[in-house]
């Protein structure tokens, strides 16, 4: 069998485009341009990267993007001050602190400092407490991607057996609420999961956030299952860097049926479900005004 791959960095492409109509529509009836507030403290190379490549996707969808850097050396109130003034500004509808955080800033109490109705990773615990409950919230980028990958493909959730490798904030467990939603039943596994192959091998959609490099493997992957691949991890090759998944990819596509693999599967996701999580921030700020 060689699985049919689920290609996110085309998806993310034609959702893009689907954001940059809405965001053009939005700023047509209200007059306002959805606005992303990123704030970067210090100089962590990759956040630079990623902070440098939202700030680009933002302009491609015709989003306003505000960018505030901050040292390595500031202080948690600093944060939080800037948090709270881009909290009253109405030309800001979103705000996101790019993670990692250096050691003096604690991420959960910025996190709870962002109002909810901008907090467009999802992170904030109101969100997650509405998630939790299925009531209307704004949703982790990662996790929302991978439901939008299944769902685009027309792949079947409903009472599909899911089974989830990772169980973090930012993308197992919000991805748990997302497939219970859909009505699958969802198996959470974690680094104390015992027999974690045959967990896996049960599942009709395996997904894999782990950062363990090519954990997930051939015997791992009920033949035609559906495989995503949440995991980035680099390795050297030839003294350049590679990234690579959680999934044996070769291995993956010989056994499973549909595979978006990493890179190039939800990956390039993440950065669209921002631009969309922002511009539904600015509709529901400017209903409730
Ligand atoms: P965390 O490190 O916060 O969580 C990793 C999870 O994997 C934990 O629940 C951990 O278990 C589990 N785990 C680690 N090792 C094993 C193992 N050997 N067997 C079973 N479970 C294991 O990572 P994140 O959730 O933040 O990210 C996961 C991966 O996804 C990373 O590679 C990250 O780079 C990538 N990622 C990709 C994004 C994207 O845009 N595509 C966005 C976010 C993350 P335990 O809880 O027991 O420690």
């Amino acid at each position: 069998m060689t699985a049919q791959i689920l290609d996110g960095k085309a998806l993310a492409k034609m959702i893009r485009e689907e954001i940059k109509a809405e965001a053009a529509r939005f700023t047509r009836e209200t007059s306002v341009r959805p606005g992303l507030a990123v704030i970067l403290i210090g100089e962590d190379p990759a956040s630079q990267v990623y902070v440098r490549n939202k700030e680009k996707a933002c302009g491609e969808a015709g989003i306003h993007s505000i960018r505030r850097d901050l040292p390595a050396n500031a202080s948690q109130d600093e944060v939080l001050a800037l948090i709270d003034r881009l909290n009253m500004d109405p030309t800001v509808h979103g705000i996101l602190v790019q993670l990692p955080v250096p050691k003096q800033i604690a991420p959960l109490v910025v996190q709870e400092r962002v109002d909810p109705r901008k907090d467009v990773d999802g992170f904030h615990p109101i969100n997650v407490g509405r998630l939790s409950m299925g009531l209307e919230s704004l949703v982790p980028c990662t996790p929302l991607g991978v439901i939008e990958i299944l769902k685009r493909a027309n792949i079947p959730i409903k009472g599909t057996n899911c089974v989830i490798v990772g169980r973090s904030n930012i993308v197992g467990k919000p991805m748990v609420q997302l497939l219970l939603r859909e009505h699958a039943t969802v198996t959470v596994c974690h680094s104390r999961t015992q027999n974690l192959p045959a967990v896996c091998r049960n599942a009709d959609i395996l997904i894999a956030a782990t950062g363990q490099m090519h954990m997930v493997r051939k015997d791992w992957i009920k033949p035609g299952a559906t495989v995503i691949d949440v995991g980035i991890s680099f390795e050297e090759v030839n003294g350049k860097f590679v990234q690579r998944g959680d999934v044996h990819r070769q291995e993956a596509e010989e056994t499973a049926g549909f595979l978006s693999p990493s890179p190039g599967g939800p990956g390039p996701m993440t950065i669209a479900m921002l631009l969309a999580n922002t511009v539904k921030a600015a509709r529901l700020q400017l209903a409730h005004a």
